[in-house]
C-alpha cells in the first residue's frame, strides 16, 4: 500500500562538516568567516524554502523484475540484480526536497550569485541524501515491528542512475509509484523535477546481501564510490 512517509526538519539538516565535504573541504579545515557567513545564510534559506515530502509503496519480487528490466539498458552486470533476488522485502520510494528550494537555487545561479547558490545546493542535495537514509530507517523498523527483522538484516536504498542500473529506468518506476503525487515529474530525458529528488528501491534483507566487491565493469568511472562507505557502516 502506497504511504506517505514524514520527514522532519531536524532529521535531515545537514551538518556543517558535510556540506562543506561536498564542496571539497576536508573535515577538519579552519574556515574564514566569509565562508562560514555563506553556510549560514545558506541554512536560513533552507529552513524558508525546503518542503520535503516522500512516498513509499511495497513491491513484490515479480512486479520489480518488471520495472528492473526498464527500457533494456541496464549494464549485463548490473549491481541490483545480484542483490534483489535475495532480499525479504522490496518497496519503491521516492522524495523530494520540494519545488521552492530548486527554483531558489536556479534563481541564485541565474543571477550570478554563484557563491551562495553553490552553498545551498550542497545544503539541499545533504539533505535528500539524509532524507534517503531515513526512508531507509522508517522501512527497517516497520519491518522490524511487522516481520521481526533483526540487528542481523538491513534495508538499503538502490536508485536508477546508479552502478550499472540504466537512468532509464525512471520511466517504468515512475509509472508504478506516480511520485507526481508529492510533485516530483520526469523530464523526457528521465531528469527529475524539482532536482533534489532521489527515487529507488528499498532492498531489506540478511545483511551480507549488500556486502559486494567494488570491481563491476562501471566501476572504474564511478566518482563517489559511496558503496565503500555504506559496506565499512554494515560491517560496523
Ligand atoms: S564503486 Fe560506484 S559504481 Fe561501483 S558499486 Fe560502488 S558505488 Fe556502485
Amino acid at each position: 500500500m502506497k504511504q506517505n512517509i514524514e520527514l522532519s526538519l531536524s532529521d535531515i539538516l545537514p551538518g556543517k562538516n558535510e556540506v562543506l565535504f561536498s564542496l571539497g573541504i576536508p573535515v577538519g579545515t579552519e574556515i574564514v568567516d566569509s565562508i562560514q557567513a555563506l553556510f549560514d545564510e545558506a541554512l536560513d534559506l533552507f529552513h524558508q524554502t525546503v518542503q520535503p515530502s516522500c512516498i513509499v509503496n511495497e513491491i513484490s519480487y515479480n512486479e520489480f523484475e518488471r520495472i528492473f528490466r526498464g527500457e533494456g539498458k541496464n549494464a549485463d552486470d548490473v549491481l541490483l540484480k545480484y542483490i534483489y533476488p535475495k532480499a525479504n522485502h522490496l518497496a519503491l520510494y521516492a522524495l523530494t526536497m520540494g519545488k521552492t528550494i530548486s527554483d531558489k537555487i536556479d534563481h541564485l545561479f541565474n543571477t550570478n550569485d554563484f557563491a551562495l547558490g553553490t552553498m545551498l545546493d550542497s545544503v539541499a542535495s545533504n539533505a535528500a541524501d539524509k532524507a534517503s537514509n531515513v526512508v531507509q530507517d522508517w522501512y527497517f523498523n516497520e519491518l522490524s515491528k511487522t516481520h521481526g527483522l533483526n540487528s542481523n538484516s538491513a534495508t538499503l536504498g538502490y536508485s536508477p542512475g546508479y552502478c550499472g542500473w540504466d537512468i532509464s529506468g525512471q520511466k517504468k518506476l515512475f509509472q508504478y509509484l506516480e511520485p507526481e503525487q508529492i510533485g516530483i515529474i520526469l523530464s523526457s530525458s528521465f531528469l527529475m523535477i524539482p532536482l533534489k529528488s532521489i527515487t529507488g528501491l528499498l532492498v531489506a534483507g540478511k545483511k551480507e546481501i549488500h556486502l559486494f566487491k567494488d570491481n563491476y565493469s562501471y566501476c572504474s568511472t564511478c566518482k563517489n564510490r559511496s558503496c565503500i562507505d555504506r559496506m565499512k557502516k554494515l560491517r560496523s
